[in-house]
């Protein structure tokens, strides 16, 4: 096993890897299991409600999240992708297990539909709203390398700028990895199970009110402009 993941903690702004895109987990094995456990415990014990790969130094597209913080609501999403968002917006503050004390009023679609691959190797779709899609939201963001930070309206902006001058002032380049181990590759047996990219199951059809969106395939960027599906 290439690291531990028992030893793995969370990191934090302005460690680089916060800021690179994330790659696809290929095949669901051993290790990842491990480390979705070892995220869902520092999640709990910091306490979060969400904590994404990369903010346990790992550039890996999986991210676990309890929005109700209780451990029957633990989640773990692998290789997510955001197919659908309501119109309808809300401007809520959020912080991050990795920018201690920085708060940020940020604007997401009140709903989201979320397609994800389960710890099982089994897709799944979730309809959410309110916490639950902001949270899957804000860990998306972190798998395209996103913080808070950068969703920040001009005053957030401002007020959060001496916090993270002083997290840029003593934080030590030498604590961050140098070459972050990649997501396990893919096999024939991960194919199978659906794991590789790009062959999830459609969204269930005729759910909800969900509009089917013009065809463009999600990459796991956040929804927000075009392309995805409209959830309301
Ligand atoms: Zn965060």
């Amino acid at each position: 096993m290439a690291f531990d993941p028992d030893q793995l903690q969370i990191v934090l702004y302005p460690d680089p890897v916060l800021r690179r895109r994330a790659r696809p987990i290929e095949r669901i094995d051993t290790l990842v299991r491990r480390v979705a456990h070892r995220m869902l415990e520092l999640m709990h014990a910091a306490p979060g409600v969400g904590l994404a790969a990369p903010q346990v130094g790992l550039p890996w597209r999986m991210f676990v999240a309890s929005p109700s913080t209780q451990p029957e609501a633990d989640t773990v999403f692998i290789n997510p992708r955001i197919v659908a968002a309501s119109r309808a917006v809300a401007d809520v503050d959020e912080g991050c297990l990795s920018l201690p004390e920085v708060t940020v009023n940020v604007r997401r679609p009140l709903a989201v539909r979320i397609e994800a691959i389960g710890l099982d190797g089994r897709p799944f779709t979730l309809d959410g709203r309110d916490l639950a899609a902001r949270i899957w939201q804000h860990e998306l963001d972190h798998l395209n390398g996103v913080l808070i930070i950068d969703r920040a309206p001009p005053g957030d902006r401002l007020a959060n700028q001496r916090i993270l001058r002083e997290m840029e002032r003593t934080f030590d380049p030498d604590s961050a990895a140098t070459a972050p181990p990649p997501p396990p590759r893919g096999s024939a047996a991960s194919s199978a199970a659906g794991i590789s990219p790009g062959t999830e199951a459609e969204p269930t059809p005729g759910r909800g009110s969900l509009t089917r969106g013009t065809g463009q395939q999600g990459t796991g960027h956040p929804t927000g402009g075009g392309g995805a599906g409209e959830l309301r």
